[in-house]
C-alpha cells in the first residue's frame, strides 16, 4: 500500500495538536517535553502498562489498547480527530512494524523512508560508507573469520543473541548449538574500545545540526561480567550478552567534539541524496572509540534513542546553549510548535 498523504490542519497554533507517542522507551520524555513547549499531549498504551504516565502526571490523555497488534483505523481517526501529530521512537517501531508506519494515515514526525535505510543492513552500511564513516569490517562468509567478530542476529531484540567469535570453528560451534535455525546474521569485526552513543537533532527549519547529549548502555550480561574471574566464567560456561537495562550518561574528550559534529554533518546531507526530506529531527550515532581515538560506528538510529531519557533536564551540551532545559524529547515538540507557527508544518512530517 503506498504511503497516504495526511491532511494538515491549517491552524497556526500549537494548542490545536496534540504531540502523541506509544507508553514506553522515551515515552516519558516526550511527554513532558510537549507540555514544556505549551503543547498538549497524549499516550497509547497496551494495558497494564499505563502507570508510570499516571504516576509521574505527564500525560494530557491515556489512550489504552489491548495489545499493539490493536492499533487500527479506529483508533487513527482518534489520533486524527484531534490533530495528533506522532512521534515514533525505538518501541513504537519494534511494536508497530515498518509496514504500518508507513501506511499509517495520522500525522507522524520525520522522514518514514529513512526508516528502511536504517532497518536494512546493507542500506545503512551504505548511507554510512557514502557518509565517509568508519565502520567495522563485515566478514561475507564465516570461513572468513581471522580476528574476534561479534556475529548480530537480524532483529535481534535490543543485543539480546549476539555472540562474539575469533575463528570460523568457534563461530560454528555456538551458532551450531545455540542459534541452529537462525541464518539472518551479520558478522562484524568486533572493535575492542569503549561505546558512545551520540544523540543529535537536525532540524529542517533552522537547518543547525546539534549534539543533545550522549550515553553508554548499561547491558545485561556484558556490563557485569567482568566482576567474576576469566577461568570462573570459562568454568561455568558463561557467554557474554547485550540486553539493554538502562543508560548511563557520558561527556566525551572536548576534543572530539569537532570531528562529531562533522559525522553528523556528513550523514545528514547523505541522508537528503537518499530519500525525500532526508533524515531529520533525534538521531544517533552508535559508536565504538578505540585507544587511538578511531570513531567507528556500527549503527544509526534515526529517530529518538533511550539514552537520551537521563536528560530529561537537559545535559551538559544543551545547557550551553539553550536557557531552558531543553532534552531531545522537548527540541522535538519545539521543533514542531515553530514548524506550526511558520505554517511550515509540511516540511516536518513524513
Ligand atoms: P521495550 O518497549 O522496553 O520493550 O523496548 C522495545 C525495544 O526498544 C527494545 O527491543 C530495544 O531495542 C529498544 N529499547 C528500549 N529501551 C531502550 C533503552 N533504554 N536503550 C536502548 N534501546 C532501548
Ligand atoms: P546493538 O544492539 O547493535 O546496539 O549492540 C549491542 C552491543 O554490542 C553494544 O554494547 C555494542 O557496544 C556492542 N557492539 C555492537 N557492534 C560492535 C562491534 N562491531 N564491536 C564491538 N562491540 C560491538
Amino acid at each position: 500500500m503506498a504511503k497516504p498523504k495526511p491532511i494538515l490542519p491549517a491552524s497556526k497554533h500549537p494548542k490545536d495538536f496534540v504531540i502523541a507517542t506509544i507508553g514506553s522507551h522515551s515515552a516519558l520524555q516526550i511527554l513532558k517535553g510537549a507540555r514544556d513547549e505549551g503543547m498538549r499531549n497524549l499516550v497509547i498504551c497496551k494495558k497494564g502498562t499505563e502507570r508510570p504516565y499516571k504516576a509521574y502526571g505527564v500525560a494530557d490523555e491515556i489512550i489504552t489498547i489491548p495489545d499493539y497488534k490493536d492499533w487500527n483505523s479506529a483508533l487513527e481517526e482518534e489520533l486524527i480527530k484531534r490533530n495528533a501529530i506522532v512521534i515514533p521512537h525505538g518501541s513504537f517501531i519494534a511494536y508497530m512494524g515498518h509496514d504500518r508506519v508507513r501506511t499509517m494515515q495520522a500525522m507522524y514526525y520525520g522522514t518514514k523512508e529513512i526508516l528502511e535505510w536504517e532497518s536494512n543492513r546493507d542500506m545503512e552500511r551504505q548511507w554510512l560508507e557514502r557518509a565517509n564513516i568508519l565502520l567495522p569490517r563485515v566478514f561475507a562468509k564465516p570461513e572468513d573469520i581471522d580476528k574476534p567478530v561479534i556475529v548480530k542476529f537480524h532483529g535481534a531484540g535490543g543485543g539480546f543473541g549476539y555472540f562474539v567469535a575469533k575463528s570460523p570453528e568457534q563461530f560454528y560451534e555456538v551458532k551450531n548449538k545455540k542459534y541452529p535455525d537462525e541464518n539472518d546474521f551479520v558478522i562484524q569485526e568486533y572493535i575492542v574500545g569503549v561505546p558512545i552513543y551520540i544523540h543529535y537533532f537536525y532540524s529542517p527549519l533552522t537547518k543547525e545540526l546539534e549534539i543533545m547529549s550522549m550515553d553508554k548502555r548499561y547491558e545485561s550480561n556484558a556490563d557485569s561480567i567482568g566482576r567474576i574471574k576469566a577461568e570462573d566464567q570459562l568454568a561455568a560456561n558463561i557467554h557474554t550478552s547485550y540486553t539493554i537495562v538502562g543508560n548511563i550518561p557520558i561527556v566525551i574528550r572536548e576534543s572530539l567534539l569537532p570531528e562529531l559534529f562533522e559525522m553528523g554533518d556528513r550523514v545528514v546531507k547523505v541522508s537528503k541524496q537518499l530519500c525525500g526530506k532526508g533524515l531529520f529531527g533525534p538521531f544517533c550515532l552508535e559508536a565504538i572509540v578505540t585507544r587511538k581515538l578511531q570513531i567507528f560506528v556500527f549503527e544509526i538510529s534515526a529517530r529518538i534513542v533511550a539514552g537520551t531519557n537521563p536528560f530529561i533536564e537537559g545535559s551538559p551540551y544543551t545547557a550551553l546553549k539553550y536557557d531552558v532545559p531543553m532534552s531531545t524529547g522537548r527540541r522535538i515538540a519545539r521543533d514542531i510548535k515553530q514548524a506550526i507557527e511558520a505554517g511550515r508544518l509540511e516540511e516536518i512530517l513524513g
